[in-house]
């Protein structure tokens, strides 16, 4: 075990220089305080969860102390932002402290959000609200307990530093932790101003540090890229499987190891809805659930325009053609799992495609449909779920497909259960449960949004005392507006 002055440092992407960062030191929130940590994402720094209880750790994660061998710096990035090239982003509001080594001998990023001011801040006040350093944090650890790839999160500081957004807040930070904080922006930038030198070293860095498998192909870059478009198609194949919304899927977004990064205006979706638009900012629903899968292939595709100058067009072409049929096998597979199936049959995505249309529309809720689907046996969970729908001859005959698929597969409820329930989850991120959370904690108490990470650090485990977290929202509940404001 470490302690948090024992952390070790060793800051590679610091020392690639004033090219890719510049250094910044944390500007302080004032009266800092703990409003949550994440044990899991501690212990990947070999920290005992007391330690978060210090107030050298409240000081060190709002900028009052820092390591003597951390090296806090804003990247340099630019990227698309809804389609349109922006030239200068980089890190207006987050530092990279530095990389620290666990046991184990993994790097992890410390990257403080809402740090203050940077050069890259361009119009903005360096800070983070307390609402979306929660939201960020609360996603960072549920999807990662669900199985899909993420940054992670440490931990939420929150303050009395007053932050203006629509109305008076107050600062936090987050401390997000990831292996790399490279996003697609990196190379964007590099490529735009024309600094091959530096995307070069850019390159080999990422290479060196993420993809050492890479280095040893034939093309490295090449073989780099083909493995981000394979980690994309698994990964929207579980945003997509889940009902995960991303909200703000630009480039400068996109990390580079292939993982959810970013949080702003993020969502699960309650009722299904193949069009659902998270963002309240995105008029034209370019970042609506459906179109995730086109827009992060139309990513990769701005990805490979920065790579043009060290990877043939022509092998960048056919690496991004294996995206789509790669997104769908993927897909499908969970799609399939989802249901209960273990073995493929060449109807099933017709089955869950036929699914998918009867919910649009209907008021069914994604995640108890599937849940409650594996808790009983096929007739009853068919019973109990039929009344959501609308189209209830469409619902009967999807039900004797799915019950003669099912009864194919041959064994009994039990097992059916325990598999499909290591799958479904009962507890997600509803937006409402955060919002719930987030109000209590503008108000100083932190007990709700504890009690939420905790519930939601084992969404597939139903909590005896907390199944009203399970709960579709309630009518407050299902027309919240998020926006970029964070
Ligand atoms: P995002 O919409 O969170 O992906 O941020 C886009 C760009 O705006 C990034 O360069 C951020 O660092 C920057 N940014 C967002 N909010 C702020 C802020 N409050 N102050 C300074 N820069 C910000
Ligand atoms: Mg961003
Ligand atoms: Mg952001």
């Amino acid at each position: 075990m470490k302690t948090l002055d024992t952390l070790t440092f060793d800051n590679r992407f610091a020392r690639l220089g004033d090219a890719f960062s510049t250094e910044v030191l944390p500007e302080p929130l004032d009266e800092p305080r703990l409003v949550v940590a994440s044990p899991a994402a501690l212990a990947l720094l070999d920290l005992d969860p007391t330690e978060a209880e210090s107030t050298l750790f409240a000081e060190l994660f709002s900028g009052h102390k820092l390591w003597s061998d951390a090296q806090p710096r804003a990247m340099v990035y630019s990227g698309h932002q809804f389609g349109a090239y922006n030239p200068r982003l980089g890190d207006g509001r987050g530092l990279l402290l530095g990389e620290v080594v666990n046991e184990a001998g993994e790097h992890w990023d410390l990257h403080l959000k809402g740090a203050g001011q940077t050069p890259y801040s361009r119009m903005g006040d360096g800070r983070a609200v307390l609402r979306s350093s929660i939201r960020e944090f609360l996603a960072s650890e549920h999807l990662h307990a669900l199985g899909i790839p993420t940054s992670r999160a440490l931990c939420v500081i929150g303050s009395s530093t007053p932050v203006y957004r629509e109305k008076r807040e107050t600062g936090a930070m987050v401390m997000r932790l990831a292996p790399s904080h490279v996003r697609f922006g990196h190379f964007e930038y590099f490529y735009y101003t024309r600094q091959h030198e530096q995307l070069k070293v850019l390159g080999e860095h990422v290479l060196a540090c993420h993809f050492p498998d890479c280095l040893a192909a034939e093309k490295p870059w090449l073989a780099m890229f083909r493995t981000l478009v394979e980690r994309n198609a698994e990964l929207i194949a579980r945003w997509q499987a889940y009902g995960f919304c991303h909200g703000v899927m630009n480039t400068d977004n996109m990390s580079i190891l292939g993982i959810t990064f970013d949080y702003g205006p993020y969502a699960f979706l309650d009722d299904f809805d193949a069009n659902h638009i998270c963002n309240h900012s995105d008029d034209s629903g370019r970042y609506s659930f459906s179109n995730q899968v086109p827009i992060a292939h139309w990513n990769l595709a701005a990805l490979a325009q920065a790579l043009t100058p060290f990877v043939e067009v022509d092998d960048l072409r056919e690496c991004l053609g294996l995206f789509l049929p790669l997104y769908q096998a993927q897909w499908l597979d969970l799609m399939r799992r989802r249901l209960g199936f273990t073995q493929a049959e060449d109807g099933d995505e017709a089955l869950v495609q036929a699914l998918l249309k009867l919910m649009q529309g209907s008021a069914v809720d994604y995640t108890q449909f599937f849940r409650r689907l594996g808790d009983q046996e096929v007739d009853a969970a068919l019973a109990r779920l039929r009344e959501d729908f609308i189209d209830l001859a469409g619902f009967d005959a999807w039900g004797a497909q799915y019950k003669a698929r099912t009864a194919r597969e041959g064994e009994d409820q039990d097992a059916r259960r325990a598999r499909m329930h290591g799958l479904n989850p009962c507890y997600i991120l509803r937006n409402y449960l955060a919002q719930r959370a987030i109000e209590a904690a503008e108000q100083g108490d932190y007990e709700e949004v504890r009690r939420l990470h905790a519930v939601l650090s084992r969404p597939f485990d139903e909590q005896p005392g907390m199944e009203a977290y399970a709960e579709r929202p309630p009518e407050w509940g299902r027309h919240l507006e998020i926006s970029c404001s964070s």
